[in-house]
């Protein structure tokens, strides 16, 4: 735990892979060329059996993108078109702008919704409630005869910053471009609108899916001295979004795990059960690493005895969610208690991860996450503002001793974590 806490080298880490890879969208150069790098640096940090795993993942592609405010007055906006959203043809769908509150409201008002740009202006809430509009929203807005859908972007108000994220259409519905613009610009045009003005927009988007790419899961791991075949697996994802540098979504949580194998063997440290470190690949939109992992390793599902997922950034007040039995739960909580000098000892309901989950429902496996404040996470999340100027050295040093004093107990007690 001191160690992980001694210095600033996870946040070195971070800003070194931020910096040279960037943005790393499913299918891009940028990711391809950060796995590379990924391979390289567990190779050299001493990792046993660093490889990668082949997974087929989709590739769609932002292209050119644009939203004007014709009139009144003509004022281009910021916008991002949502990941998995169709283009509009060349010249842009111009139309009036109708701004709902929400969906019933757009029930309610079925007949004026023809022909026009559906605005969900939502509060947000929290991200569970208000992404329903994002992944769901535009198929709702068809369904009324719609011609494309804007949405208050998903997070608190920030400074003027969309974010965008993944959805999709229903099979039932027209397919029409999607794209969130922010807080400020939704509530602009529900105040312009609100005064009886008319408000017409152009939106352009050249967004599209080519076919499927090869891209890889990252393996690296610290073998078990006593039962090798016995798994604790700890990850993250390590595609992003593209309008930031995906620092907190989610390269912190790929260096704060990747802490724990690295400093066991700086230290030479080896515990009982194997530590294996997983860099999924395209969580964000395909999930398509995580399913992989669970199909590639649906033999071994059951030696999983615990997985753990850092994808909820690292910004303070930090805190451990876990999932499992009752009895998993209090040696967990006991363990945490060797986290008071770093003020992480309390143990919330709620583990898991997005590319932990198909292993972990498939062997029954009790999960951890280690997340961050959401308020701050989710006033980033897939904006141009998720960079690592944003995240303090301090957490990324504290959530890395964390997770690595709660793996290495873990993948070292004489017990089994019960299931
Ligand atoms: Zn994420």
């Amino acid at each position: 735990m001191s160690a992980a806490a001694a210095d600033q080298f996870a946040r070195d880490r971070l800003a070194e892979l931020t910096d040279t890879y960037g943005q790393r969208l499913s299918g891009s150069d940028n990711l391809n060329r950060a796995i590379a790098w990924a391979v390289e640096t567990m190779k050299k940090d001493g990792l046993d059996n660093v490889h990668t795993e082949r997974v087929m993942i989709p590739k769609w592609v932002r292209g050119v993108e644009s939203l004007e405010i014709i009139n009144p007055p003509h004022h281009v906006i910021p916008m991002l078109g949502l990941g998995g959203s169709i283009a509009t043809p060349a010249a842009g769908v111009e139309a009036d702008v109708m701004v709902v509150s929400n969906g019933d409201d757009l029930t309610r008002r079925s007949a004026e919704a023809k022909g026009k740009i559906v605005l969900f202006n939502v509060p947000y809430t929290n991200y569970g409630e208000t992404v329903l509009y994002r992944s769901g929203g535009a198929s709702m807005a068809a369904r009324h005869g719609a011609v494309g859908m804007l949405m208050r972007a998903v997070g608190p108000m920030a400074h003027r910053t969309p974010h965008t994220g993944g959805m999709s259409y229903a099979a039932d519905a027209p397919r029409i471009p999607a794209a969130a613009i922010s807080v400020e610009d939704s509530q602009r045009i529900q105040r312009l609108v609100n005064r009886g003005v008319s408000v017409r927009v152009r939106l352009k988007m050249e967004a599209r899916f080519d076919a499927d790419v090869e891209s890889f899961n990252v393996v690296g791991e610290v073998r078990g001295s006593e039962r090798p075949d016995e798994i604790v697996l700890i990850g993250c994802h390590f595609d992003s979004w593209d309008p930031g540098t995906g620092a907190s979504d989610d390269a912190v949580g790929c260096i704060v795990t990747w802490e724990t194998v690295r400093l066991m063997k700086k230290l030479n440290i080896r515990p009982r059960r194997t530590v294996r470190m997983v860099l999924f690949t395209n969580e964000e939109n395909g999930l398509r690493g995580g399913n992989a992992y669970r199909d590639a390793h649906a033999k071994e599902a059951s030696s999983h005895v615990f997985a753990l997922e850092s994808d909820s950034g690292v910004f303070a007040p930090a805190r451990l969610g876990f999932s499992g039995s009752e009895a998993a739960r209090k040696i967990v909580g006991e363990i945490a208690t060797l986290l008071a000098p770093i003020g992480m000892q309390d143990v919330v309901p709620g583990g898991g991860g997005a590319d932990i989950g198909p292993i972990a429902a498939l062997g029954k496996v009790p999960t951890m996450a280690y997340g961050g404040d959401p308020t701050r996470y989710f006033t980033i999340h897939h904006t141009p503002a998720d960079t690592v100027d944003r995240i303090d050295p301090q957490e990324v040093s504290k959530a890395a001793a964390s997770i690595a004093a709660m793996v290495y107990v873990i993948a070292d007690m004489p017990q089994s974590l019960p299931k």
